[in-house]
């Protein structure tokens, strides 16, 4: 049964003939990503990052988006993606994290980063690779962008923001991304101009309300990696 369910997350859905030719990119690329990182065999782990996955796309921009999601086995806490069907988060992510509303937020970021087509814009100047482009030129070109993480600031804080939409429409906690960065962000300058960004985003939003942080599933979902 968990075997399955980690052969399960390299079969794209169904396509549309229009839609076949991403998801073939994507499958590509997201094999060159699996070829230097290890996908986490956790079934549980694995069906609740897809399922806290698949609400927060309900809640975008592109609902019908057949995004699969996956946990690697990387002591950095990060994301990548491969666009626009794979998101993978690492599990030291997971296990910094503190409740379901940041976890939450570390992937609406890396959604955001697909949505926005910001892999392919920083790949190939244009929101999609030309489709004379052989499909594993194309994906080396994505996977390079996603594991050298090759965005920009203003990306960065465009997905930052999307994010923050995202986890708010969602009923997160909006400042949950936020407060990861700060506690668990590098000291890079990239991070400090995240955080200063996101932090004027929601003064101007005014968001107030109340927000739910989903802590004790969240902790027992993810129990086995913080033993
Ligand atoms: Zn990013």
């Amino acid at each position: 049964m968990a075997v399955r369910l980690f052969l399960l997350l390299l079969i794209p859905f169904a396509l549309s003939l229009a839609e076949n030719l991403k998801g073939k990119i994507s499958l590509e690329t997201a094999k060159i990503i699996l070829s230097s990182k290890t996908l986490l065999k956790d079934a549980i782990i694995t069906r609740y990052v897809n399922l806290l996955g698949s609400t927060l796309v309900k809640y975008s921009s592109e609902p019908e988006l057949r995004v699969r999601f996956g946990v690697i086995e990387d002591r950095m806490p990060m994301s990548l993606s491969a666009p626009w069907l794979y998101v993978f988060i690492s599990q030291e992510a997971i296990r910094k994290a503190q409740n379901e509303a940041e976890l939450a937020g570390i992937i609406a970021h890396e959604l955001a980063h697909i949505i926005l087509n910001h892999h392919s814009m920083s790949a190939f100047g244009q929101s999609a690779p030309d489709s004379k482009m052989p499909i594993e030129e194309a994906a080396r070109r994505l996977a390079k962008v996603s594991l050298e993480e090759r965005f920009s600031i203003e990306q960065e804080i465009e997905a930052d923001r999307y994010a923050i939409y995202l986890l708010f429409q969602a009923g997160y906690d909006p400042l949950a991304l936020m407060k990861f960065l700060k506690r668990e962000g590098d000291n890079s300058e990239t991070t400090r101009q995240r955080i200063a960004a996101i932090e004027s985003f929601i003064q101007q939003g005014g968001i107030r309300g109340e927000f739910k942080l989903n802590t004790a599933r969240f902790l027992k979902a993810t129990e086995s990696i913080r033993r």
